[in-house]
């Protein structure tokens, strides 16, 4: 049997993986993706304390690294539901496999927002995409736009106007999100044109996206851009229906959890941009990481369950 079970190998997930280790427990991550959750897709990072720069994939990659060193096993498996028996012992089910274990952590982090307009999902990959990293270097020395008011968003926009000729920057508000040292960095730059107060109403294209119509929220004009590629940042969202059972969600679908990372269920505990919180940063996922996994190692040594 495991000691801890960690849902997820993100921020959260991993620093969990690393706490747990260092104090002795036997842990195994399971993954339904790939490591790293969403900051592999982040270009730059330049608001981890203590590191200057760095880029997504290389602090996963560090993460990673750091976890496996220390003994943690990481397991490319879907989790499909957790299952209490009356003993305390929780079996984690998986799309090929199934574990028992004493503690378990959820820090299944969150998933792409779409717009919802009609034909979105339809040139998902022909013009329109959820990650700058992965396919800005297809528009190399086109047009594009980005969608979006928060950190992802800006931080994407700024990468981009590196590769692109041209990038619009389209926000619903004319306030921002996103830090504002950084909103002033992407303004100063020549090839980015911020459209305020506006959302986009027409993905525009047959097989590929060729452009947008955009609808002003305060004159209500709407005006068409040429654009050839589009990148949706509009925030994320959680997927826990499959913990619906062992574990609170409000309304949004976030796991209930206070600043201690424990669910309704104990030894159940919860870590990272799952969890209900109003800051939703990499400093504040690694924290959960480490609050939870302690958490889950005090309950291991306090619990009647035998190994
Ligand atoms: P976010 O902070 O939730 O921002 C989402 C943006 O999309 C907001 O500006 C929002 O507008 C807009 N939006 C939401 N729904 C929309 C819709 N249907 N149509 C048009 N616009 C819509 O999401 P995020 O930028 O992905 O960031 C998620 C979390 O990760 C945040 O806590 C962020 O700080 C963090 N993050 C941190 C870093 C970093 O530390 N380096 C990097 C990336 C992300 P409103 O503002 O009007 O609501």
């Amino acid at each position: 049997m495991e000691d801890i079970v960690i849902i997820g190998a993100g921020t959260a997930g991993l620093s969990a993986a690393i706490y747990a280790r260092r104090a002795g427990k036997k842990a195994v991550v399971l993954e339904a993706m790939t490591y790293g959750g969403q900051i592999i897709n982040t270009p730059d990072i330049e608001n981890y304390p203590g590191i200057k720069h760095i880029s997504g994939f290389d602090f996963a990659t560090g993460l990673y690294e750091q976890a496996t060193a220390l003994g943690a096993e990481i397991k490319f498996e879907k989790v499909t539901g957790i299952k209490l028996s009356s003993d305390g012992i929780k079996t984690v089910k998986t799309s090929s496999s199934e574990y028992k274990t004493k503690a378990v952590i959820l820090a299944t982090g969150a998933k792409n927002r779409p717009l919802g307009l009609d034909r979105e999902e339809e040139l998902t990959g022909s013009g329109v995409s959820y990650c700058a990293t992965c396919d800005g270097a297809f528009y190399k020395g086109k047009t594009v736009a980005v969608n979006g008011g928060g950190n992802t968003a800006i931080e994407d926009a700024a990468f981009l106007s590196s590769l692109c000729k041209k990038v619009y920057l389209i926000h619903r508000r004319d306030k921002f999100r996103a830090d504002a040292a950084d909103v002033e960095k992407l303004k100063a730059k020549e090839n980015v044109e911020f459209i305020l107060d506006s959302t986009i109403s027409r993905l525009e294209g047959d097989d590929t996206l060729t452009g947008i119509e955009i609808h002003n929220v305060k004159n209500a004009v709407k005006q068409h851009l040429d654009i050839d590629g589009l990148f949706i940042a509009v925030g994320q969202i959680p997927d826990n229906s499959a913990f619906a059972d062992v574990a609170e969600l409000d309304e949004k679908g976030y796991i209930k959890a206070g600043e201690d990372c424990r669910t309704k269920t104990p030894g159940i505990f919860t870590a990272g941009d799952c969890r209900t919180k109003t800051v939703r940063q990499l400093t504040t996922a690694a924290s959960d990481g480490a609050v939870a996994a302690l958490a889950a190692c005090s309950y291991c040594d306090s619990t009647e369950i035998n190994s």
